[in-house]
């Protein structure tokens, strides 16, 4: 499967890693959006978006959120708070794919709808 994501995950694609382990991989986003603006994409191509969410994808994405508030931590993200946004198809602008959760913080964000 020709996917960014997959080839960001195997490391075929540089990117700026933040963290990784067995399942998961999270790095800068290139275009970041916010002061801090990072990806958590699980590393296997499990879905292509939440659209595709059923039980076998839930232990994962509840990992993805257990990484989330950890490194939102590491990286000062708490105290000020930050947001977790995942988009899932065209209307949403999503671009890649793969499933994957933009994490955004590090000043205000604005509001969303
Ligand atoms: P989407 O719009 O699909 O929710 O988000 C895709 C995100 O991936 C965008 O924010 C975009 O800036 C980011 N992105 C696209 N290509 C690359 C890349 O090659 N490296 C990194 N680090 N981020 C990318
Ligand atoms: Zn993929």
């Amino acid at each position: 499967m020709d996917c960014l994501f997959c080839k960001i995950a195997a490391g075929e694609i540089p990117s700026k890693k933040i963290y990784e382990d067995e399942t998961v991989y999270a790095f800068y986003d290139i275009q970041p959006a916010a002061p801090v603006h990072f990806l958590v994409i699980p590393k296997a191509h499990v879905m292509d978006s939440c659209a595709q969410a059923d039980e076998s994808g839930a232990q994962i994405v509840g990992h993805i959120f257990q990484v989330i508030a950890q490194l939102a931590r590491q990286l000062g993200l708490e105290e000020g708070g930050y947001r977790v946004v995942t988009n899932c198809g065209e209307n949403a602008g999503q671009t890649v794919r793969h499933i994957h959760f933009h994490v955004l913080g590090g000043g205000p964000l604005g509001t969303m709808a």
